[in-house]
This record gives C-alpha cells, sequence and structure tokens, in this order.
C-alpha cells in the first residue's frame, strides 16, 4: 500500500485502498466510515473535532470507533502536537514533527532525521524512544 506524500493526487485511490485493506481485514464498510475516511484524507492532521465538522451526520463515538480501527490496521496513528487533542496522520507517511512553543506552527521533517539519535539512545541506554507520538517543542525561526 503507497498513500501519504502523493495522497492529494491520488486521494480516490488512497480511499479506495484503503476500504479494500477494511474489507480484507473483514471490518465493515459503511457510508458513513468512507464519509470519515474522505475526511480524514482532506485534511492535514485532523483532529477528532475537525472530522466531526467534516462529517456531520456521524456521532463522535463512531469516529472514534472507526479511528481505534484504523489505527489496529496500521493505516492510521495520532500524535500530541501541543496540548490540545490529539491529531490523526497516515502511518505511510513517515515524519517527525517539531512544534513552536510560542506560535503552535508545526513542521514536519522525515522521520530518517533523528535515525541516529534513536540508535545512540537504544545503545546507550537500552530505550527505544517513540517521537512521532509527541512532537518535540521549541521555537521556529519567525519566533527566535
Ligand atoms: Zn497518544
Ligand atoms: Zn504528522
Ligand atoms: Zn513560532
Amino acid at each position: 500500500l503507497q498513500y501519504g506524500a502523493g495522497v492529494t493526487e491520488d486521494f480516490a485511490q488512497a480511499v479506495d485502498e484503503i476500504l479494500g485493506l477494511l474489507r480484507a481485514q473483514g471490518r465493515r464498510v459503511t457510508t458513513q466510515r468512507r464519509a470519515i475516511l474522505d475526511a480524514l484524507l482532506a485534511h492535514d492532521h485532523p483532529t477528532v473535532e475537525v472530522l466531526s465538522a467534516a462529517a456531520p451526520d456521524v456521532e463522535g463515538s463512531t469516529i472514534y470507533r472507526f479511528l481505534d480501527d484504523l489505527e489496529d490496521l496500521g493505516v492510521i496513528d495520532h500524535t500530541h502536537l501541543g496540548h490540545g487533542p490529539a491529531v490523526y496522520h497516515l502511518v505511510a507517511d513517515p515524519h517527525h514533527h517539531l512544534a513552536c512553543e510560542a506560535c503552535g506552527a508545526v513542521i514536519e521533517i522525515p522521520a530518517a532525521e533523528l535515525a541516529a539519535l534513536r540508535d545512540r539512545v537504544r545503545e546507550h541506554y537500552g530505550f527505544v524512544l517513540s517521537p512521532r507520538h509527541f512532537a518535540l517543542p521549541g521555537r521556529c525561526v519567525g519566533c527566535g
């Protein structure tokens, strides 16, 4: 499965691929789930609130259940960019986040940028970092 970087061009294809994966795994595919998936792919790092606004006919509990399903399947995962609610993004798009504590700007960096640090920490401390789960806080260039 290849979605992520080119997801905006291949939007319909990405939706179809994920729906196909759900069906192959014996998960239900409903109109509501399709609406959530459309909203998920149409927004950059949406919160549940954003998804809910984009799919107003779908109940919040349905959205949470579907997001859990997609996380179980390894299609999406969530991250915390700051003090606010979790946001969702595609697993197939490996990146980390830098979050400006002053203005809230979020900069995506390739996952490979932290690979050396990850290896060193594992080697020296026996600890495996999961830097994608939380943004690294700091200051953007504009906030100095
Ligand atoms: Zn979390
Ligand atoms: Zn992300
Ligand atoms: Zn800033």
